[in-house]
């Protein structure tokens, strides 16, 4: 009766560690006092899993901030600038690497492959030296040993590590980091040796790059790899951990011919085609570990279907070689449903978060086993039948709208340069147009505005005249820094997606769904449920307000359907291009309303766009094209001279510039105070494809804005930033 779980969310089921290491941070709090909310953390995970019934219990997925800012101090790959003289690393070292400090700034971030969860990049080059620095693996192994639970050690692997490490500065073009495997494996051979002598009879490698394009070279580093480790790894249990999507066959082939190797973890959720590979050979003798519970979302899993699919696994890998395990680390999704009051019971009866999937996974495995827990399978198909047909699900009419939408392109009517004219004769704007991205600073006084508004302690009237007070003072504020095209401001928002979420229909919204973002920070997505639509406009009471109290342009802001889709929690039970469809249908009323409403500048936010990329370049261009799609939609039906902009938060999209340009949006603001200019050799780029972006460079309609939302800043910091930012472009436009 085999049950595996790959990874436990760290934050706790009220935040709890985020809230110690921010006092901790702020000098509130010691470091034993954050040492003892992470152990007391870690116990009752352990403790939790182990009532449930779990074989096989994860432990060091735990981390203070990051897992592979973890293996980083492990292998003592600590940058120089960091002054670390050696020895174990402590917080200190280890804080500074992930945070800055007074004198030296932060690592890298960056996004976990397609997830919402950020990591610290290594930075390696030629001179990194590796030493045994973080012993956390062996001591939290120990710590549960403690408590008398026998964990599974789970350690970042070696290759993925390597290939998700950049070269330090100054060898960024020369250097690659996985010429440093044979460096590494020395200080994995230390740790595994201890762990081994502390009574670990199974350890964990989680390779997830393996789901990526990877080439020969790279996938000859895991035969490398793993031939180095096999004899330090004899007499221990090993499995490859993968996840997040299906594993590529020629990866697939590696990674089952590895030496030394006992079983092999496979996302079976994301991954489908893998069912396939392994149903087309699996090596004898060996586990594998089933990832058939969904660790990226919040739903209940259909326990039927999972079964069947294990007693088809069983007949290819035999009963005792059969694990059933999650997808991939429950860090991705929302830590314990229990604490959720504001869900009704009929929604909550379909979801489960990760102590539930705990109990998912146990329950699969009884079965399995030929326990089955008979009422707690019919309570769960009860659960998946009344989903399908709750009326809350599905609504004729959507479904219809939606379908109708799909062959068919939607796009305006006329070419971008003649649109660009017709707006410029109804807006008359002076070259270099200064403009912002829409929030401006969200004081204390504001959120509790809101706060008390949704609480309900404020009237409906004291709300609207605090809030309308909030957006006169923007506009004159703008109008006095002689911008040419303002903002509201977004006063009653406190999320691009919640606020919108809030008012489709097709949305529901937790209390504690929090999921770790990076570091202490956690995001709390929506959930969408059902069918999506638009009961009544959403923003255009505001938008109107603050139009009526300026001659200037009053930009609309909306939030695009591939950002509110791709920061949601989304349904599994359609795919997820039919569900941003049924949003972008819902904003594309928005829009129109807006324009009714005499609105002649709408922005439509789409800041995550990049980030719904899927992890392989095979399966790119389907979702460009839906995605790109989906926000055409939004607009094809406003007039010429309305004029849509469209916000992204990054610069590095040359790989999807022609998907951008494919938008067909007006104008389009992006970030590019970070980024040396290279933006502007990307858009000459776009030139060439003969796209509507043209204009963008040749004439007269590069925009002058800041590179995003104002929302958590300062007065104090943005108003001389956007003096300054409208001088700019006075004085260009006399030098022009
Ligand atoms: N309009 C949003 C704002 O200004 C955009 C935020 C974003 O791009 N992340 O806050
Ligand atoms: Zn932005």
């Amino acid at each position: 009766m085999a049950s595996h779980i790959v990874g436990y969310p760290r934050m706790g089921p009220k935040r709890e560690l985020k809230f110690a290491l921010e006092s901790f941070w702020d000098g509130k709090s010691s470091a034993e006092d954050l040492q003892k909310v992470a152990a007391d953390l870690r116990s009752s995970i352990w403790k939790q899993m182990s009532s449930a019934g779990i074989k096989y219990i994860p432990s060091n997925t735990f981390a203070n901030y990051d897992q592979v800012l973890d293996t980083t101090a492990m292998l003592g790959a600590v940058p120089s600038r960091y002054n670390w003289s050696g020895g174990e690393i402590g917080f200190d070292t280890y804080f500074s690497m992930a945070r800055g400090n007074a004198t030296v700034p932060a690592m890298e971030m960056t996004k976990w492959f397609d997830t919402n969860y950020h990591f610290i990049v290594p930075e390696l080059g030629p001179d990194t030296k590796f030493s045994y620095a973080s012993h956390k693996a062996v001591n939290e192994y120990k710590e549960a040993k403690a408590l008398g639970i026998d964990t599974f050690p789970v350690l970042v692997g070696p290759v993925t590590y390597l290939l998700l490490s950049k070269p330090a500065k100054g060898v960024e073009k020369s250097f690659s980091p996985l010429s440093l495997l044979g460096k590494i494996l020395p200080v994995y051979k230390e740790v595994i040796s201890e762990l081994k002598a502390a009574g670990a009879s199974w350890i964990q490698f989680d390779e997830p790059t393996l789901v990526k394009d990877l080439d020969a070279h790279q996938l000859q580093a895991f035969t490398q790899a793993y031939t180095e480790l096999e004899s330090t790894l004899s007499g221990l249990n090993v499995i490859i951990e993968t996840y997040f999507a299906d594993v590529p066959a020629e990866a697939f082939k590696t990674l089952t011919a590895l030496k030394g190797v006992t079983g092999f973890g496979f996302d079976l959720v994301r991954g489908s085609k893998t069912l396939d590979l392994i149903k087309g050979g699996f090596p004898s003798g060996k586990y594998l570990f089933a990832g058939l519970v969904d660790g990226r979302n919040i739903w209940a899993n259909d326990l039927a279907a999972s079964l069947s699919t294990l007693q088809a696994l069983e007949g290819i890998v035999g009963k005792d070689k059969l694990v059933v395990s999650t997808s991939c680390s429950l860090l991705h999704t929302a830590v314990d449903l229990i604490n959720e009051t504001k869900l009704d019971d009929e929604i909550k009866s379909w979801m489960a978060f990760a102590a539930q999937k705990v109990v998912e996974v146990n329950a699969l495995a009884k079965a399995l086993a030929g326990q089955k827990d008979e009422a707690f399978f019919s309570a769960n198909a009860a659960a998946q039948a009344s989903r399908k047909s709750s009326p809350r699900v599905t609504n004729e009419a959507v479904q219809k709208a939606a379908a109708a939408l799909k062959g068919s392109d939607h796009r305006r009517a006329t070419n971008v340069s003649a649109r660009l004219d017709a707006q410029q004769k109804k807006l008359n704007l002076p070259i270099l147009p200064t403009t912002t991205i829409g929030s401006f600073p969200q004081t204390m006084d504001l959120r509790r505005v809101r706060r008390e508004y949704k609480a309900k302690k404020i009237s409906e009237e004291a709300y609207v005249s605090a809030i309308k007070e909030e957006i006169n003072k923007v506009v004159k504020l703008q109008e006095e820094l002689d911008i040419d095209v303002l903002v509201h401001g977004e006063p009653e928002r406190n999320d691009m997606v919640e606020y919108f979420g809030e008012q489709l229909s097709g949305f529901a919204f937790s209390a504690n769904g929090w999921v770790q973002s990076y570091g202490s920070r956690c995001v709390k997505p929506p959930i969408i449920y059902g069918d999506v639509s638009r009961p009544k406009a959403m923003t255009v009471f505001w938008s109107s307000m603050a139009q009526s109290m300026t001659a200037r342009p009053m930009k609309g802001m909306l939030t695009g359907p591939v950002t509110i889709l791709n920061w949601s929690f989304v349904r599994n039970d359609q795919p997820r291009f039919e569900t941003c469809y049924q949003i972008a249908l819902a904003i594309k009323d928005e829009v129109e309303d807006l324009e009714k409403a005499g609105i002649n500048v709408i922005q439509i936010d789409e800041a995550a766009l990049r980030e719904g990329l899927p992890l392989r370049k095979s399966e790119e261009a389907f979702y460009l094209d839906w995605a790109v799609h989906s926000f055409r939609i939004t607009n094809c039906g406003v007039q010429d001279t309305t004029q849509i902009h469209t916000h992204m938060c990054y610069s590095n999209f040359n790989d999807i510039i022609h998907s951008i340009i494919d938008m067909d949006a007006d104008v389009i603001t992006i970030e590019n105070s970070r980024s040396d200019e290279k933006l502007l050799s990307v858009f000459r780029e776009g030139v060439k494809y003969g796209a509507g972006i043209g204009p963008v460079l040749e004439t007269n309609i590069l925009w002058v804005n800041p590179d995003c939302g104002l929302k958590t800043r300062k007065y104090a910091e943005v108003k001389p930033a956007l003096t300054a930012m409208v001088s700019a472009a006075k004085l260009l436009r006399k030098e022009l």
